[in-house]
């Protein structure tokens, strides 16, 4: 495997701190942290505006000169300083599976304007009766000249209320074995029929119900054939995978060590000097630093043309349970300080938050289950656990 890609980010990351001093605003993490919304559209407009969400994308859709390392160093420093992307994340997802499988005319309407940040894109896989079984989906599209008209529901639509378009999985025919009958649309937010209802999660993020009643999609933003569905969402599912960009700077185990070193202990030494909390610590350094080549080990065969399926499960399964590792043994080490919140908790309240964060990490993207059983089928060649449908 090659590093090169790291090499290449070291010499960013000075710019990178430069760019977040220069134009990052504090209080756009108060504001996800108070309305759960993990998407900020003054930062993605301005990402969108300076060729940063082009970076290393073909010119001939709207790709930029911005040099992708850069864009990469910046990337990390807005994760570092607390903020996510998600609208950003699903977006790119969605965009490189255009590349891969739209016509031209969806690809020149979509990818330029996604890439000058216009275009903000959300997933719409889920429903309330399918989940994990995701090609069980019953939203129905049916063709009525150059349109289609789509009607069902989505659960877990994260993001739709800050976004223009959702990327739709919908039954096409219900003549034919379930992953047979499916196709995606690209459909506007803003279409008469569409209601977005806010949930609210337990990790304080905001997600939403989507209601679509007799939407009307044009043919033109049908991507990938008809009843081809399941083979697009095979793209898809990779892109979503073990592609997401860890954030730089230091990690919340290195951030926690650094705490322990003058925060006392029950016997009023600091934490650190318990060889336990030493050992436990470093655990968790391990595991960091493997879901950090795993995700590597996924985004070098992405850039280098490759598909990283299995990698990408792979990826997805360790890092989201090491993160949930992670943050149950920091909560046990900050002890009663670490239930408190924001200003008022060690490290800005970062374990707190982390805490909560954290159990969704093994649900959404696919859950750690079905994450096994790609690996078991896939690559150790284990028979199948369910029928095929
Ligand atoms: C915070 C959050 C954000 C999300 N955002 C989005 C989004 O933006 N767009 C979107 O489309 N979806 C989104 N999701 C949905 C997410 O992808 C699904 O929740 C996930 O795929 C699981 O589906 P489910 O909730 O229906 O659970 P189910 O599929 O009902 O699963 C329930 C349990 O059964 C297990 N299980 C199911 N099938 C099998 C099997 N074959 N073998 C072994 N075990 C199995 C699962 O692992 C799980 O433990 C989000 C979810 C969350 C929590």
């Amino acid at each position: 495997m090659d590093f090169v890609e790291s090499d290449a980010l070291a010499e960013h990351r000075q710019a990178a701190h430069a760019w977040a001093e220069r134009h990052f605003r504090p209080e756009w993490v108060e504001q996800e942290h108070a309305t759960g919304t993990h998407h900020n559209p003054e930062l993605h407009a301005l990402l969108g505006q300076q060729g940063l969400l082009g970076a290393g994308w073909p010119a001939q859709y709207g790709g930029t000169d911005v040099d992708p390392a850069y864009a990469l160093a910046v990337f990390q420093e807005i994760g570092a300083r607390g903020l996510r992307m998600d609208g950003w994340v699903t977006t790119e997802m969605v965009t490189r599976t255009i590349l891969h499988v739209a016509t031209e005319e969806a690809k020149q309407e979509i990818v330029p304007a996604a890439l000058r940040g216009e275009v903000v894109i959300v997933l719409g896989y889920t429903e309330p009766g399918s989940g994990s079984d995701v090609a069980a989906a019953r939203m129905r599209a049916v063709r009525d000249g150059d349109e289609w008209v789509v009607n069902g529901s989505k659960m877990f639509t994260s993001t739709a209320h800050m976004a223009t378009h959702v990327f739709l999985l919908a039954r096409t025919n219900t003549e034919v074995p379930k992953h047979k009958g499916l196709t995606l649309f690209l459909a506007r937010l803003d279409a008469p029929g569409v209601e977005v209802q806010p949930v609210h999660t337990l990790g304080g993020q905001r997600t939403n119900a989507t209601f679509y009643s007799d939407v009307r999609v044009p043919d033109s933003m049908r991507i990938g054939e008809v009843d081809g569905g399941w083979g697009v969402m095979r793209v898809a599912l990779v892109h979503e995978r073990g592609t997401a960009v860890a954030p730089g700077g230091p990690t919340l185990v290195e951030q926690v060590a650094e705490w322990a070193r003058t925060a006392p202990g029950p016997d009023g030494a600091p934490l650190l000097d318990d060889p336990t909390v030493a050992e436990q610590l470093a655990r968790l350094a391990i595991d960091d630093e493997v879901s950090r080549l795993l995700g590597l080990k996924v985004r070098w065969i992405a850039a280098t043309g490759g598909m990283p399926g299995i990698e990408g499960s792979m990826a997805k399964l360790y890092s989201s349970e090491a993160e949930q590792r992670r943050v149950d043994v920091l909560t046990d080490l900050l002890g009663e300080q670490a239930l408190l919140r924001d200003g008022a908790g060690p490290l800005h309240g970062a374990v707190e938050w982390a805490y909560r964060k954290a159990p969704v990490s093994t649900i959404y993207g696919g859950t750690s289950e079905v994450q096994r059983e790609i690996v078991a089928e896939r690559r150790l060649g284990l028979p199948r656990s369910r029928p095929v449908g």
